[in-house]
């Protein structure tokens, strides 16, 4: 099969000339790369251990600034297939990753630990980078163990070890895990810096933000001694890795480019006052911090810590002094109908989140709100049919399954309670459970020939996977 032969011209320092890289094609048996397919089993296995293991950040107003940096980055990225699963990790400890089949992990801690949104960019593009070249790929190629059954036991092993936070697992798995795994060559990770660069000043950030967050790095490994984070250890910062991306960033020169956006203050903002481990203490660290410094990022956290207490009105007022800043600017419009919500004041969140959508139909944070807000006006029915609206689009999200279900709990429509209930099983991976749900499911609709046929047929085809597996 033919080989994809990429002729790059760089612009910096990182790369002297011309580089002639020869990246494996997805299905080249021959060279021993894994196919498509296999890519397609792996990041499913992937994304079931992660999602059934993981704490996750399920926030959709995150979720959706996270989903949108990672598109814009793309696409001056040299990664063709940009369909993209983003998974946020609920953890303050500083990691990202990127896994086969497009999967973009982020930890909560990235957005702790870098100081704004060209550093944060900086590592997201890095982690492009492993994937437009196919490092993962390129590892398997390597390595003597080449079969789709050592691949998935090593997808498992760093999915464990992503969800648990604990390095170790690689340790303990096969022997030769402990050689190839989301640990990459000093080569691809230079081979990562070098394309993530390139990556992030193509999309107009600041070049010097590689350098700073490499050095941001290097003063977290000094703080955390011998407790190191995964991050850390797989991306060992060395001083010729940091004088690297100054270098390059000197090499082009006062070109400028942006450092920082309001949402991403937001979400630090956010995510600060969400990591307070006593939320109580966060209003008081929270006000001292509006009172030193009053930006919008300490402003949208003193918001959020008031809310989190409970003190919505306070927290209102907050949002309010930015809102008169940034009308326009969804996340906080999103927060105020957030906090109106979880107030009780349906009426008044449910005016403001309809005009909203006037302005951003089917925005996903927006339309969580409002299947939420209806929730607490008991209109069930229209709030299961906005869910099942979003569905189409993000149907391979467990938590907006979960949340299906609950909704038609409230609304007694039991099968549909079950059968999301069995489609978030699946997600997970856990085929058993989801076969369950589905019995019940397929009892209550007898009287629903079309309702009954669908769960028959999905019931066979868990079966059909559950005797394979055996
Ligand atoms: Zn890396």
């Amino acid at each position: 099969m033919q080989k994809i032969l990429i002729t790059l011209f760089l612009l910096s320092s990182f790369a002297n000339a011309q580089v002639d890289i020869e990246l494996p094609e997805l299905g080249d048996r021959v060279s021993g790369a894994i196919s498509e397919a296999e890519v397609e089993l792996l990041s499913e296995q992937f994304l079931q251990q992660v999602y059934s293991q993981a704490a996750l950040i399920v926030d959709p107003i995150i979720q959706e600034y996270s989903e949108l940096l990672l598109y814009r980055l793309s696409e001056t990225s040299l990664v063709d297939d940009r369909d993209f699963t983003v998974i946020l990790i609920d953890d303050p400890s500083l990691n990202a990753f990127a896994a086969p089949g497009g999967i973009v992990g982020i930890n909560g801690g990235l957005f702790l630990n870098a100081d704004n949104e060209s550093q944060f960019a900086s590592v997201l593009c890095h982690e492009l980078a492993h994937l437009s070249q196919r490092h993962f790929q390129r590892n398997v190629l390597r390595s003597q163990d080449r079969n789709l059954a050592s691949a998935l036991i090593l997808v498992s092993s760093i999915a464990v070890a992503i969800a648990t936070n604990n390095p170790g697992a690689f340790i303990a798995g096969p022997a030769f895990l402990q050689q190839q795994s989301l640990r990459y060559s000093r080569a691809f990770e230079r081979e990562a810096d070098r394309f993530g660069f390139e990556n992030c000043v193509a999309s107009g950030y600041d070049p010097k933000a590689m350098g700073e967050m490499f050095e941001n790095m290097a003063a977290l490994r000094r703080f955390y001694g011998d407790n190191i984070p995964e991050f850390l250890l797989t991306h060992p910062i060395s001083s010729t890795r940091v004088s690297d991306a100054f270098n390059a960033a000197d090499q082009l020169g006062d070109i400028g480019g942006v450092r920082n956006s309001v949402n991403y203050r937001l979400i630090k903002g956010r995510l600060e006052a969400d990591y307070e481990e006593l939320p109580i203490n966060a209003i008081r660290i929270f006000e001292n911090k509006v009172n030193t410094n009053r930006n919008i990022q300490n402003i949208y956290g003193f918001s959020r810590a008031l809310s989190l207490n409970g003190r919505f009105e306070e927290s209102l007022i907050q949002i309010n002094q930015l809102l008169d800043m940034y009308p326009k600017n969804l996340i906080l419009n999103t927060t105020k109908i957030e906090i109106l919500r979880e107030s009780k004041k349906y009426e008044e969140a449910l005016i403001l989140v309809n005009e909203q959508l006037e302005i951003s139909p089917k925005n996903y944070p927006l339309t969580i709100e409002k299947a939420r807000v209806l929730r607490g006006l008991e209109k069930t029915i229209a709030a299961e049919e906005i869910l099942r609206d979003t569905l189409l689009r993000r149907n391979s999200d467990p938590s907006l399954w979960f949340l299906l279900s609950e909704i038609q709990k409230d609304n007694l429509n039991v099968a549909g309670y079950h059968q999301s209930r069995a489609e978030y099983f699946i997600l997970l991976g856990q085929n058993e459970r989801a076969l369950n749900e589905l019995q019940f499911a397929l009892k209550l609709s007898q009287d629903n020939f079309q309702t009954f046929e669908i769960i028959m047929t999905k019931i066979n085809n868990l079966r059909e996977k559950l005797n394979k597996r055996i």
